[in-house]
C-alpha cells in the first residue's frame, strides 16, 4: 500500500483536524508543510505573517515529534514540491483542509487539482469552518453552521509514519524570501500552546469585560478575545472555541449575567467569522472588484497619493486615527471599531479606493484573513450596496471612546502636553498654547490632511447619488441573494435573531431591551448585520 500526504496549510494543529484524522484512518502518512515563496511575496503579505506561521510550525512539529512523526517542511512552489515527493516515493492520496484564501492560493489550489488528476492522486479536502464550498443558496446556511460547530471535536488520531529519508528545508528568512518587511515588535506570538493560554484567560476572566469593553481602544486589547491570529492560522479550530465557550456558559452561575452576555456576544462573532468568509468563498472576485458592480468608477480614478501617504504614515491630523495607526504598527492588532473607523476615514473624507487601503491594512493586521478582510473593506467603504453605510467621525469617536485622551497620549507622544480642551482637534490650538506644549525635536502635530466636515459631506453626497441610480438600485437584489444574511432579512420580517442568543433561545427583543445603547451599537457594528432598507437609505454618521 502507498501512503497519504497530509498537507498542512492554515490549520496548524493536530486536534480537531479532519484531514489528519482521515489520513490516519487510511494508513501510513507523511505530514507536509510547504513554504511557498510566491505566496509570501504577495502584496497582501508581510513578514509578520510568515514569522507567526513559523512559530506555529515549531509547536506543531514538536507535537508531532512526541508522536514519532516528522513534519516535513519544504520550500518551493506547491506543485513542484508535490512532484518531488511523488518522484521520491509515489503516494496516491492527498489530504488537506479547504482554504478560503487570496487569489494566489485559489489559483495554486486549481493547479494542484490538475496535478493530482494527472498523477492519479486523490485529493480530499475537509471543512474546517462553517464556510460551505460550492454553496448554491444562502438559505439554511445558519443551520448548517450550527450543525458544523456542534459536531464532536476530533481527538488527535493515532498516526503511523511513512518511513521516509526526506529532510526538511531550512526556512528562509523574510529577507531572503524578498517579502514585504513589517514585523510589529509587540505582536502576538504563534503556536497552539499560546493560543490555548489566550483562550483560557479569555474564558475564565476577560470575557466578563467583553460586553461594554470591545469598542474603546483602551479596554478592547484585554476585553476582546485576541484569538483572531490563532483562528487565521488554525492553531485552534473554530469548533473547539465554540464548544469551549458553550461549556463555560453551562458552568456560569445565575449571578454571572454580564459574563454570560459577553460569551454569547463572542459566539455570535464566531458565526460572523464564517458569514464573512463565505462571501469570498462564493465570489473570489470581491478581492479586486466591487461586490456591487454599480459602484464601479466611484473612486477608482481619483486616487490621491498624498492622502494615502498621510494615512499609511499615521499623519492624517485626526489624533484618534493617527494613534490607532501607531498602535497597529506596534502590535499588529486593532479592535473592530478602530478598524472600521480607519477604513471609513479612508473611504469617505479621504475618498480612497478600498483596494490599496486594504492591501496596506492586510499587511498591518497579523490576523489577516482574506475572507473577512475584503468583505469588511468593501462593507465599510460602501461598495457592497447591501449594508447600512456607516461613516465614522474620528473626532466624535475620540470623545466617545477615549474621553480623557489616555489612548491618544499613549500612542502619540507629541500629544502628551496638549491640554484636554484641544486634544481631539489640536489644529485649533492658539499658537501661544502650542508653544507651551514643548514639542521636542522632530515632534510635530500634523494639520488635518483635509477639512473633515466638507470632505465627508461631499463623499456622502456622491455615494448617495450613486445609490439612488435606478440601475444600481435594481442590481441590489442580486447581491443580497448571493451574500446577504438570511437572519438579517428574517429579522426584518419579525423573526428572532439567532446568533446573538443561541444558548438561551432568547429573542432579539428580549436581549435588546436589557442592553444599553452602547452595547447594542457594539453588537450591530461588529457583526455588520445591517443591510440598507427603505428607512435607512442615507449614510449615517457615528
Ligand atoms: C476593515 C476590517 C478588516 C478586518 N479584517 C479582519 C481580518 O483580516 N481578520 C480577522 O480575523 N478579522 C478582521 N476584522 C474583524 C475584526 O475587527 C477582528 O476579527 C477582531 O478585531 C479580532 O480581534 P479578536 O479576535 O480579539 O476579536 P473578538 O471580538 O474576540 O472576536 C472573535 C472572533 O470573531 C471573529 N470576528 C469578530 N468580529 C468580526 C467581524 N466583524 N466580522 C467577521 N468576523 C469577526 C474573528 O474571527 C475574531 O477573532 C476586520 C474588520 C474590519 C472593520
Amino acid at each position: 500500500m502507498s501512503y497519504g500526504v497530509v498537507w498542512f496549510k492554515r490549520d496548524l494543529r493536530l486536534h480537531d483536524h479532519a484531514a489528519l484524522e482521515a489520513a490516519s484512518a487510511r494508513g501510513p502518512l507523511l505530514c507536509l508543510y510547504i513554504i511557498e515563496p510566491d505566496l509570501w511575496r504577495q502584496p497582501d503579505m508581510a513578514s509578520q505573517h510568515y514569522l507567526f506561521a513559523l512559530e506555529c510550525l515549531e509547536d506543531l512539529s514538536a507535537s508531532l515529534r512526541q508522536r514519532h512523526i516528522q513534519l516535513l517542511v519544504r520550500v518551493g512552489e506547491a506543485v513542484a514540491v508535490l512532484t518531488q515527493l511523488h518522484q521520491a516515493a509515489p503516494f496516491d492520496a492527498l489530504f488537506s483542509h479547504e482554504e478560503t484564501g487570496n487569489g494566489f492560493t485559489y489559483a495554486r489550489d486549481q493547479a494542484v487539482h490538475r496535478w493530482c488528476r494527472a498523477h492519479g492522486v486523490q485529493w480530499t479536502e475537509y471543512r474546517q469552518t462553517g464556510v460551505i464550498r460550492r454553496l448554491r443558496s444562502r438559505e439554511g446556511w445558519a443551520k448548517r453552521w450550527e450543525q458544523f460547530v456542534a459536531a464532536p471535536c476530533l481527538p488527535v488520531p493515532v498516526m503511523q509514519a511513512w518511513p521516509s529519508a526526506l529532510h526538511s528545508d531550512v526556512p528562509p528568512t523574510p529577507d531572503a524570501l524578498g517579502m514585504y518587511l513589517h514585523n510589529p515588535p509587540q505582536r502576538q506570538r504563534g503556536g497552539r500552546r499560546r493560543a490555548i493560554a489566550v483562550l483560557q484567560s479569555f474564558l475564565m476572566e476577560r470575557s466578563a469585560q467583553y460586553r461594554g469593553g470591545i469598542s474603546s481602544p483602551l479596554s478592547a486589547p484585554t476585553a476582546c478575545s485576541r484569538l483572531s491570529p490563532y483562528l487565521a492560522y488554525g492553531c485552534l479550530s473554530l469548533r473547539e472555541i465554540v464548544q469551549a465557550c458553550r461549556r463555560k456558559l453551562e458552568r456560569l452561575g445565575p449571578d454571572a449575567g454580564h459574563h454570560r452576555k459577553g460569551l454569547q456576544a463572542f459566539v455570535s462573532r464566531l458565526h460572523w467569522h464564517c458569514h464573512f468568509m463565505q462571501k469570498l468563498e462564493s465570489e473570489p472576485e470581491i478581492e479586486w472588484h466591487n461586490m456591487h458592480r454599480g459602484y464601479d468608477g466611484l473612486r477608482e480614478n481619483e486616487h490621491d497619493e498624498s492622502r494615502m501617504e498621510a494615512l499609511t504614515q499615521g499623519r492624517t491630523g485626526w489624533p484618534l486615527v493617527d494613534a490607532s495607526i501607531a498602535m497597529l504598527n506596534q502590535t499588529g492588532w486593532l479592535n473592530f471599531r478602530m478598524r472600521a473607523m480607519l477604513v471609513s476615514v479612508a473611504a469617505y473624507p479621504l475618498w480612497l479606493h478600498w483596494r490599496p487601503v486594504g492591501i496596506w491594512l492586510a499587511r498591518c493586521f497579523l490576523d489577516y484573513e482574506p475572507g473577512i478582510h475584503w468583505s469588511q473593506m468593501q462593507m465599510q467603504s460602501g461598495t457592497t450596496g447591501i449594508n447600512t453605510t456607516r461613516v465614522y467621525n474620528p473626532i466624535k469617536q475620540a470623545s466617545d471612546h477615549d474621553p480623557h485622551g489616555k489612548f491618544i497620549r499613549r500612542w502619540l507622544p507629541a500629544m502628551r502636553q496638549v491640554p484636554d480642551t484641544w486634544l481631539f482637534e489640536p489644529w485649533r490650538m492658539p499658537p501661544a498654547v502650542l508653544e507651551r506644549c514643548h514639542l521636542s525635536d522632530g515632534q510635530v502635530i500634523p494639520q488635518p490632511v483635509i477639512e473633515l466636515e466638507t470632505a465627508t459631506r461631499y463623499a456622502k453626497q456622491r455615494l448617495h447619488l450613486r445609490r439612488r441610480d435606478p440601475e444600481v438600485k435594481a442590481a441590489k437584489q442580486k447581491v443580497l441573494t448571493r451574500h446577504g444574511s438570511r437572519q438579517t432579512q428574517a429579522r426584518r420580517n419579525g423573526k428572532p435573531r439567532r446568533y446573538d442568543t443561541p444558548q438561551l433561545g432568547l429573542q432579539l427583543d428580549e436581549t435588546s431591551r436589557s442592553r444599553n445603547q452602547s452595547d447594542l451599537a457594539e453588537s450591530e457594528d461588529h457583526a455588520g448585520t445591517g443591510t440598507t432598507d427603505a428607512a435607512r437609505r442615507s449614510p449615517s454618521t457615528r
